[in-house]
């Protein structure tokens, strides 16, 4: 197996974050896998070197090892440009508001590209977007917990109109150019895996394994943000944060190895963790 954890540094890693990647790292090494760790800065606005420097160091804090160096995806726009030509698009011109306004239509998905700009759209002024030219409505996926998945595909972004590189296509080229077979995420995202399955069998590309872990949550039930205080490793305790990432995937409190040996994925909770 090679497995993967790939933050976006757009801030310190909070508790709920860590406890993904402890569990990326203990399915990947488990296997005797490799792990991998992917930086995924393709959103230049929000992205920074000293925040992706401050996540390398936190994971590194908790007692994470990588193999091989860190994949910064900025440095990766021919890879992405490669792929994009490979794959039917076309150019659209939707604000977010347009977009918005048309799923509000009866039977409409929310939040999904209603193809306004698929048969030509209407030059804004602003430098278009690149959409796919879907040709399927939904895809199924496999989920270690979920079983069989399926989920809507719609003519998603590949290139944003600002020129930054879509976050799906951007995945989905890195998984396969690092050779990960294996992707666990936050449960948040096995909606995006059809699309990111989708894009990929397009382009010819193997689907990697899904497992999609719980989140954590706040006491609120709402996934844990910074805005819940003090959560980020560097606001916690060290020695007190990695016990807590350990009872929280129902481990006792070890070193990593120690971790990795009592690490049993069939035994691992479907619940999501509450932060108190
Ligand atoms: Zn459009």
């Amino acid at each position: 197996m090679i497995g993967r954890y790939a933050p976006s540094p757009s801030g310190d890693l909070h508790f709920g974050n860590l406890r993904t990647a402890l569990l990326a790292w203990l399915f990947a090494r488990y296997d005797g896998g490799s792990f991998l760790l992917r930086v995924e800065d393709v959103d230049t606005g929000r992205s920074s070197r000293e925040s992706a420097q401050r996540q390398l160091e936190d994971l590194a804090a908790i007692g994470l090892d990588w193999d091989g160096d860190v994949l910064y995806q900025s440095t990766r726009s021919a890879a992405y440009a490669a792929a994009l030509n490979q794959l039917p698009t076309f150019e659209c011109y939707c604000s977010r508001k347009d977009i918005q306004e048309a799923s509000r239509a009866p039977h409409a998905i929310p939040g999904s590209y209603p193809g306004t700009c698929r048969d030509g759209g209407v030059p804004s002024g602003r430098p278009p977007a690149l959409r796919l030219r879907s040709e399927v409505r939904e895809f199924t996926v496999h989920d270690y917990f979920a079983g069989s998945y399926t989920g809507e595909v719609d003519d998603m972004i590949l290139r944003r109109g600002d020129g930054d590189w879509a976050y799906n296509l951007a995945v989905v080229v890195d998984d396969a150019f690092q050779g990960v077979n294996q992707v666990v995420r936050g449960d948040d995202l096995l909606s995006s895996a059809p699309r990111q399955a989708y894009l990929a069998s397009l382009l010819g590309l193997p689907v990697p394994e899904y497992v999609h872990v719980p989140l954590v949550l706040n006491k609120e039930g709402k996934r844990l943000a910074k805005r819940d205080g003090a959560v980020t490793l560097r606001e916690m305790d060290l020695v007190e944060a990695k016990e807590r990432l350990a009872l929280s995937i129902g481990l006792q409190p070890a070193s990593p190895a120690g971790l990795l040996e009592q690490f049993d994925p069939a035994k691992l909770s479907r619940e999501a963790v509450v932060f108190e």
